[in-house]
This record gives structure tokens, sequence and C-alpha cells, in this order.
């Protein structure tokens, strides 16, 4: 099937090449002209696991181009993927902006029947504007073209995105009542991916739409009420892990989500829960829950360096600390609404000195915290950790996990670990005479008086 995806960033290039590898024509489409030229030379601009080798495949194969022209790339194919961006406007609603010009240039050019499939996280209504704005450009050029537009809200998640789009837990597909041929079309297009009948999920678009909020809220529902237990835990001095595993093994809770940490970020979670809020306020309701998921998670945001700071009695001014991971999660370099941001920002007010090291998220935080005297970017986390006055980890790398506590401690000017995430036991760190400070492990944390 001829495929076009408007949009190569983590979803469109993700899907736009395990489309690919499953034998579908694709052509990508973005206005970013350096990523399209990047791509076209078989770089990738992201880090991904295992979408290189697949992506040089479909090259090799000429199952899947790039190009600016969004007109060619209309005109060409019969399903048009938008999976552009919806970041927060400053209200806290999704902005639309991207989402709407897509729909615009598919409206200036379209010239047969085309199901439009939006795969962007976009508000309850979303699919009701796209299909406005594309009927009123064909208008505008006196033209009558049949169209559709659905909703299929993508729920990959960075670092494990081509397993999740190849075995989906499900796909959801929100079409108009009755649109036989999209539902048609839609099943055709994921047939490589469907292993049940019941993987593939149809419902009205509105639905789809706010399902797709649903499910990260949900998400950070469970990540905001561990991280609340854990300054419970903390205070009452048992340790959230031992809660975790008690709780986990309640199969209606499961594992999954309930691990504390210094706060969710990334480029979903935290404008999903804003964005839901912003839909419910609109609506003439106030959401109570997902405020409190908000708020929990903002305050968790700087637990690091409220610990970090009290430790040292509020006098960082002139002190090195070393920094072990910067993006929001291990295995991608997206540092978007990264915990590790609100700790440098603070770390730097401060006027400590950060010598920062993570696998590869370093040149997308070098956008944010140019190189200075005090911001120290370094190439590993032997000379992240050499002579720091202690070391603070944001994000859980396995490269972390299994370094040599041995070597740390000589490493380290003190043996003093902040832990962000949970990584070690603090019986073992103990024993090895470091002192530990994590989330939740019921240590007396040094800001609890
Ligand atoms: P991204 O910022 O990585 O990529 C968006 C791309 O769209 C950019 O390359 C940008 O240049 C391009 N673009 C903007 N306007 C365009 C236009 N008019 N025509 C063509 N290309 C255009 O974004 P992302 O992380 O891939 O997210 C895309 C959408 O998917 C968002 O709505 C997001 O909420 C949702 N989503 C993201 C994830 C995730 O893990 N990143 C998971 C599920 C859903």
């Amino acid at each position: 099937m001829k495929i076009s995806i408007f949009g190569s960033g983590y979803v469109g290039l993700v899907t736009g090449v395990c489309l690919a590898a499953r034998g579908h024509d694709v052509i990508c489409v973005d206005i970013n002209k350096e990523r399209i030229d990047l791509l076209n030379t078989g770089f990738i601009p992201i880090y991904e696991p295992g979408l290189d080798r697949i992506l040089k495949k479909s090259i090799k194969n000429k199952k899947i181009s790039f190009t600016t022209n969004s007109k060619k790339a209309v005109i060409e194919s019969k399903l048009i993927f938008i999976a552009v961006g919806t970041p927060p406007a400053e209200d806290g609603s999704a902005d639309l902006q991207y989402v709407l010009d897509v729909a615009k240039n598919i409206g200036d050019s379209i010239n047969a029947f085309k199901v439009v499939i939006n795969k962007s996280t976009v508000p309850v209504g979303s699919q009701k504007k796209v299909k406005n704005i594309i009927s009123k450009q064909i208008k505008k050029r006196n033209k009558e073209i049949k169209f559709s537009v659905c909703s299929n809200p993508e729920f990959l998640k960075e670092g494990a995105a081509i397993n999740d789009f190849n075995k989906p837990d499900r796909i959801i597909c929100g079409i108009e009542d009755g649109d036989k041929k999209s539902k048609k079309l839609l099943e055709e297009c994921y047939k490589p991916f469907i292993k049940k009948n019941n993987d593939i999920i149809f419902m009205k678009p509105e639905a789809a739409e706010l399902t797709k909020y649903a499910a990260n809220a949900m998400l950070a529902t469970k990540i905001s009420f561990m991280n609340e237990l854990s300054q419970i835990s903390d205070i009452l001095n048992i340790d959230i892990n031992e809660v975790r595993n008690g709780i986990g093994s309640d199969s209606r809770i499961g594992y999954q989500f309930i691990n504390p940490g210094c706060g969710y970020g990334g480029s979903c979670f935290p404008k999903d829960v804003k964005a839901l809020i912003d839909i419910a306020k609109k609506n003439s309701y106030q959401p109570k829950i997902l405020k409190s998921i908000e708020s929990v998670n903002k305050e968790q945001k700087n637990l690091l360096f409220k610990k970090v700071d009290s430790y040292f009695n509020g006098n960082l001014q002139g002190k090195t600390f070393g920094l072990w991971g910067v993006s929001f999660k291990p295995e991608t370099d997206d540092i978007r609404e990264a915990p590790s941001i609100n700790l440098i920002k603070s770390l730097l007010k401060a006027g400590a000195i950060i010598k920062a090291y993570d696998p590869v998220a370093l040149e997308s935080l070098k956008q944010i915290f140019p190189k200075t005297q005090n911001m120290i970017y370094t190439n590993s986390p032997e000379n992240s950790a050499k002579n720091a006055e202690c070391l603070i980890i944001c994000t859980e790398w396995n490269e972390f996990k299994e370094f040599n506590i041995i070597t740390l401690k000589k490493l380290l000017n003190s043996a003093l670990i902040f832990d962000g995430r949970n990584i070690y036991d603090p019986d073992y760190l103990k024993l090895k005479g470091f002192k530990y400070f994590a989330i939740g492990r019921g240590e007396q944390s040094p800001y609890i008086k």
C-alpha cells in the first residue's frame, strides 16, 4: 500500500520504517530539510535502538523515501499519516498548529480519495478540525474530492519503539460511523502487525482521541502515586522497594510504572496530563486527580536538588558534582521535560559545577545548557565522577547499574551518592562505605528534619 507520513520524528520515523519493513511503500515528509537530507543519506537524526538497521534495509529495498515535497507525497499515497508534534501551548492546551498545517497541505494537494490518519496526540474534536480544514481547502480550489479522516493514536515507548510498533498491545482506530472504506484500509495497513482479532479496536474518533490521553494520564498517575508514597516511606524509615514488591505482586496492580524516582519527564506524560486538564476545564469540569498528578510530579522533580542542597547546608557554591544520565529515561536521547533539566538549573543557580555524562543525550542537553566553566560535559562515567564532591544519578542506564562500586569510590572525593532512580542496593552501598540517598529507600533523607 502507498503510504505517506508527515513528521519524521520519534513517532513518524518509527511508523514509516516499520510499515516499510512489512512491505508498504512509504514516503516520509518533514519540513525540516536538514533532517530529510540526513535521512536520505542513511543517517538517523534521533537515537532509537534498532531503527538504524531496519531503516538501512528499507532504503536498500527501495521501500522508503524521504522528502520535503508534501504535494508529491499526498498525490502518490492512499493513506496519509499525520505524526507531527503537538507541544504544550502556554495555557497547557495542545498546540495544534503543526497538525493543522499538514491538514492545509493535504487540502491544497489532494487529487483523489485518500484516508488521512492522525497519529499525533490531539484533543477531542481534532479529527473534525482536520476534516474541516481539508474540506475548506478543496472548496477553495473549486474541486469535489472525497476523503476521510481517522484518529489512530500511537502508544509506542521511546527506547523500545520498534518492538512496541511491531508488537502492539492494541491498535486504536477512531473512525466515523459507517466509514467501511477507512476500516478496510486500516485493517489492510495493519494486517502484518495484528496477531489476534481484538488487537485492533475500532471506536468513534473522539473516543480514540480521549483514549490516548487517558492511557498516558493513567500511567502518570501510577508514577505520581508511587512518588508520593516514596516521600511517606522516607519519613517512616521504610524501604519503598519492599512496598513496591508487596503491591506489584497483586495482579490487579502489577509491577509496571510503580518505580519511584525523581519525577516523570519526556515529550508525552507532562504535556498530555496538562492537555487533558485543559480539555476538562474547557468543558467546565475541574479535574482533581489530574491536577494532583501534576503537582506531585513538579515537587518530585525538585527532590534531588532539595536533598543535595540540604546535605551541603545550602552551600553549593564552587562545589563539583558528577551527574550521570540526563535523558528522561534510558535508551533515548530525548531530554524533553527531563528531571535532569530542573536539577541542572537549580545547581547552576546555586553556583555549583556540574560534570555531566550520558551515553547518548549530551548533544541534546548542550542546546539548553551550553558548555561553560560550571557546565562541563564529559565522555565517560569515570570522568564525570572523578574528583566530584558526590555523584547524582538522574537516568537508570544499564551502564550505571553495572558500574563497579569500588572504582566509583576511588574516583569520587567522598563516597556519597544521590540516586534519583534507585538503581543500587542501599545495604550493599553502606557495606562499601557509601552514604547513599535515593528515593524512598527508608534512609533518613538529609532534608527531613
Ligand atoms: P517530534 O518532535 O520528534 O517530531 C515531529 C516532526 O514533525 C519534526 O521532525 C517536525 O519537523 C515535523 N513537522 C512539523 N510540522 C510539519 C509539517 N507541517 N509537515 C511535515 N513535518 C512537520 O515529535 P514526536 O515525538 O514524534 O511526536 C509526534 C506526535 O506523536 C506528538 O503528538 C506526540 O505527542 C505523539 N506521540 C509521541 C510519542 C513519543 O514517544 N515521542 C509516543 C506516542 C505519541
